[in-house]
């Protein structure tokens, strides 16, 4: 109908908002700090909640060599979106299908006997040669073939080579205490780790590469790179050893939200579930429609603040499951509904994940893993 309003809405509501560049940066940190030894890019659990296919292939565009993930199906999404790079993936039921990674060329790693017998069936099945690496256990004591089972392991890992069911790829483990770069623990995990690679040169078994260190070390133990370093917190751009340093990295992600409603609170009202605020004089408020549902935590009611008209104001009350509300004052910014709201980003003007996670007790890589459900997707740089 000619005269109408034309609704329209250009920015979704809350959204992350994932810069591709940072992604590059931060690869390009890596990398230096790697010298000679490769970068594979960890981006399990959905490129830690930044979209995994994107950031593989800003990472891969970056120098980074290879791909890191968890399951079989993460690896195998991401030969589904077209990335040929060499996957690995490290944690799987030894009852999970491994015929699809086989097929699709994923490195599996293997933790005991009966993961290397899952493997070498699919491999059967298939046809195919699988690619496997050892995750030994150096000390984390999560998974990795442990030492009573290893000459076992490598055994019949020799007879599959013969046989042709396995390449023999690598050997890696991970560490328990690369956030305390000097403890003692990680020259303990070195030692041992030397003591397998030695252990499969006495079965005649070669891996192509080894590998150790996560993202704290990849930044501060430069001698336990090896031939490769798989970060993944670093590539995101938070800091593994936040008390350490930031490494220069730049946060890639972006947790931001338009103001739904903005209006006049009288002095001596309560704001929120609990009225657990009382505004102490007449005051503005803008409400943002981000909640706990969305990865807002509840126990950062009134501990946060939000950026938003050029500054950053006070969450008060309690937050919901839908919204929190923002203190304006007397909106001298002249804040409207429709205004870009900032919850979390590159500080140091807005404020960052890494505040978060000291507010709440906790690590900058569970809140980047916080936004979820309604929240969007939407990214920045990379030639876009
Ligand atoms: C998650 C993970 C990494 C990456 O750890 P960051 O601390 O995020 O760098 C590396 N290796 C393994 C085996 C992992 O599970």
């Amino acid at each position: 109908m000619a005269g109408s309003v034309i609704v329209n809405n250009p920015e979704p509501q809350v959204e992350t908002l994932v810069n591709l560049d940072a992604i590059a940066h931060n690869v390009r940190i890596l990398t230096e700090h790697a010298g000679d030894a490769a970068v594979m890019a960890v981006v399990k659990a959905d490129g830690y909640n930044h979209g995994a296919a994107e950031v593989a292939r800003a990472a891969l565009a970056a120098g980074a060599r290879e791909l890191g993930v968890t399951t079989v199906s993460e690896a195998v999404a991401l030969r589904t979106a077209g990335i040929t790079a060499p996957i690995l993936c490290w944690l799987n039921t030894s009852d999970a299908d491994f015929a699809p990674a086989v097929a699709a060329d994923v490195e599996l790693a293997v933790s005991s006997l009966a993961h290397l017998e899952a493997v070498a069936a699919a491999a059967r099945r298939t046809g195919r040669t699988a690619t496997v690496s050892l995750k030994v256990d150096t000390g984390l004591n999560r998974n990795g073939v442990p030492q009573d089972e290893y000459p076992q392991v490598l055994q019949r890992l020799n007879q599959l080579i013969a046989e042709e069911a396995v390449r023999f790829r690598a050997i890696f483990s991970h560490l328990a205490l690369a956030d305390e770069p000097q403890h003692p623990a990680n020259d303990m995990q070195r030692d041992r780790f030397l003591e397998f690679i030695a252990t499969a040169k006495e079965h005649g078994l070669q891996p192509e590469l080894v590998h150790l260190a996560n993202s704290a070390a990849a930044l501060t133990r430069p001698d336990l790179a090896f031939d490769m370093v798989r970060p993944g917190i670093a590539l995101y751009g938070l800091s593994p050893v936040p008390e350490i340093s930031d490494f220069g990295l730049r946060p890639a992600m972006t947790f931001r939200s338009r103001v739904v409603l903005v209006k006049d609170v009288a002095a001596g009202e309560g704001v929120s579930y609990g009225h657990t605020w009382i505004a102490d004089r007449d005051t503005t408020v803008a409400l943002i429609p981000a909640g706990y549902a969305d990865g807002v935590p509840r126990n950062l009611s009134g501990r946060i603040s939000v950026w938003v008209g050029g500054a950053r104001r006070p969450n008060r009350g309690r937050i919901c499951m839908d919204q929190l509300v923002v203190d304006l004052g007397d909106n001298a910014a002249g804040v409207r509904e429709g205004d870009l709201a900032v919850l979390f980003g590159e500080g140091p003007e807005v404020p960052t994940a890494q505040e978060w996670a000291e507010l709440l007790g906790t690590i900058n890589y569970e809140i980047v893993c916080g936004p979820r459900g309604r929240v969007t997707r939407d990214y920045i740089g990379g030639g876009r």
